[in-house]
C-alpha cells in the first residue's frame, strides 16, 4: 500500500475540483486497504470531510482522525445507533422520511439542532428521498424541526460513461430537488463524476476509488497514481510435458512442453476463481500466463520465459503491480476495481510504505 501514491491522489483531485471541497470515502476498511493508516494520510493530505457507510466504521474512523474532522455516515441513523452517531460527532446521511424522523427525535432527546445531509434521489433508484417526499416535507415543515441541513446530496448511477445522457439528467433532477430543501451545500459526484467536468463539481464531491488508484472511466489513460501493489511467494517449480493437465479440472494442458510454478495466493485471498486461465502474473518485465484454474491458496503460473535460474521457490511474483493494474485484474475477472480491493484477504501482510508526511511542509 502506496500511503504516498494515496497523498498523490488525493491533492490531485482537490486540484482538479479547484474552488468545491474534496471529501474522501473511507467505507469498507477503505477499501480494504486499511482505515487505520489510510485516514490519517488523507487528513494530513488536507482532507476535511470523510464518508463511511455504516455507523461502526464512523466509529472507528473516529479515533484515528482529529476531532475537526467531519464524518459523515451514507446509510443513516439506525435507530439503535443514533445516540451513538451523537456520541461520536457523526453526521448521517438521511435518505427517507423514516431516517428523518428517527433523527429529529434524537434532536428532541439532545435538546439541540443536529447537523444533517439530506439525500435525494436523482434517478438511480438506490437511496433518497423521492419527489414525493419532498411533497410531504413541504406540507409539515414540523418534520424538519431540529435538523441543521449542512448538506444535499445525490449518487450517479453512470458516471463512468461520460456520455451516458442519464448524468446530464440526473443533474438536472439534482438540481431541481435539492431547489426544495433548505439552502446548503450541493454535492453530486464520486471519483467518476469528477472527471466529467466542472459542471458535476458543485461544492463537494465525494471520491474513493481514485484516491485508491482505480481508473475513474475507460476513456483514456489512468490519471492516478497506483497504490496497491499485491505480492505472493513460488511455492514449487516444476517441468510439464505435452498433454500434462494442470490444476482442478485439468483445464489446461499444454501442447509443447513448459516450466510452471505455484505460486501462494488464491480466491480466498480474494484473488477471484473467475480469473482462471485469464492474464498474467509478472516478475520483473517477464508475463506469467495464468494456467487453469485458480484454487483457494495457490494459482499456477507459466514461467517459461523466465531465463533459466532467475526465479526460484522463494521468490515473489506480482499478481497486482507496475505491470497488471487493479483494473487490470479486475477485468479478467469479469468484475471492477472496486471488488478487487475490497475482497484483498487478510491471510497475507498489508506493507505500508512512504509515510505521506512532505503533505505537512506546506500547511
Ligand atoms: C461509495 C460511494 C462514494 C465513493 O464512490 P467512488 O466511486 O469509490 O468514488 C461516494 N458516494 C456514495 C454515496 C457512495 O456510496
Amino acid at each position: 500500500m502506496d500511503l504516498d501514491a494515496i497523498a498523490f491522489n488525493y491533492r490531485y483531485l482537490q486540484t482538479l475540483v479547484a474552488g468545491a471541497s474534496c471529501a474522501a470515502v473511507v467505507k469498507a476498511d477503505a477499501y480494504g486497504l486499511g482505515i487505520e493508516r489510510v485516514a490519517p494520510v488523507l487528513e494530513r493530505s488536507g482532507a476535511k470531510e470523510f464518508f463511511v457507510a455504516h455507523v461502526d466504521e464512523g466509529i472507528r474512523l473516529r479515533s484515528v482522525v482529529s476531532a475537526k474532522v467531519r464524518i459523515t455516515v451514507l446509510h443513516g441513523p439506525r435507530p439503535d445507533a443514533a445516540a451513538e452517531c451523537v456520541q461520536y460527532g457523526l453526521r448521517p446521511v438521511l435518505n427517507s422520511l423514516d431516517q428523518i424522523a428517527v433523527w429529529r427525535s434524537q434532536s428532541v432527546r439532545a435538546g439541540k439542532p443536529l447537523e444533517a445531509v439530506l439525500q435525494v434521489d436523482s434517478g438511480m433508484s438506490r437511496f433518497g428521498l423521492s419527489d414525493g417526499d419532498l411533497d410531504v416535507l413541504h406540507e409539515d415543515e414540523m418534520l424538519m424541526d431540529g435538523l441543521k441541513v449542512s448538506l444535499a446530496m445525490s449518487h450517479l448511477a453512470c458516471a463512468d460513461a461520460p456520455e451516458h445522457p442519464a448524468n446530464g439528467a440526473q443533474r438536472q433532477q439534482m438540481l431541481k430537488m435539492s431547489a426544495r430543501l433548505p439552502s446548503a451545500p450541493l454535492s453530486l459526484s464520486a471519483s467518476s463524476g469528477i472527471f466529467l467536468g466542472p459542471d458535476y463539481h458543485l461544492d463537494v464531491v465525494r471520491p474513493g476509488a481514485a484516491l485508491y488508484g482505480i481508473a475513474p472511466n475507460q476513456t483514456g489513460p489512468n490519471p492516478l497514481s497506483a497504490v496497491v501493489r499485491l505480492q505472493a511467494h513460488v511455492l514449487q517449480i516444476r517441468e510439464i510435458l505435452p498433454g500434462e493437465g494442470v490444476g482442478y479440472g485439468m483445464t489446461y494442458r499444454p501442447d509443447r512442453p513448459r516450466k510452471i510454478a505455484t505460486v501462494a495466493v488464491g480466491y480466498a485471498d480474494g484473488f477471484s476463481r473467475h480469473g482462471s486461465g485469464q492474464g498474467c502474473a509478472w516478475f520483473e518485465d517477464i508475463s506469467l500466463p495464468i494456467l487453469g484454474r485458480v484454487s483457494m491458496d495457490s494459482l499456477i503460473v507459466d514461467i517459461s520465459d523466465v531465463p533459466e535460474g532467475r526465479l526460484k521457490a522463494d521468490m515473489m511474483v506480482d499478481l497486482i503491480g507496475p505491470r497488471r493494474s487493479v483494473d487490470d485484474v479486475a477485468e479478467a475477472a469479469g468484475t471492477i476495481g472496486y471488488e478487487v480491493l475490497t475482497s484483498l484477504g487478510h491471510r497475507f501482510c498489508r506493507e505500508y510504505v512512504g509515510n505521506a508526511e512532505t503533505s505537512q511542509k506546506g500547511d
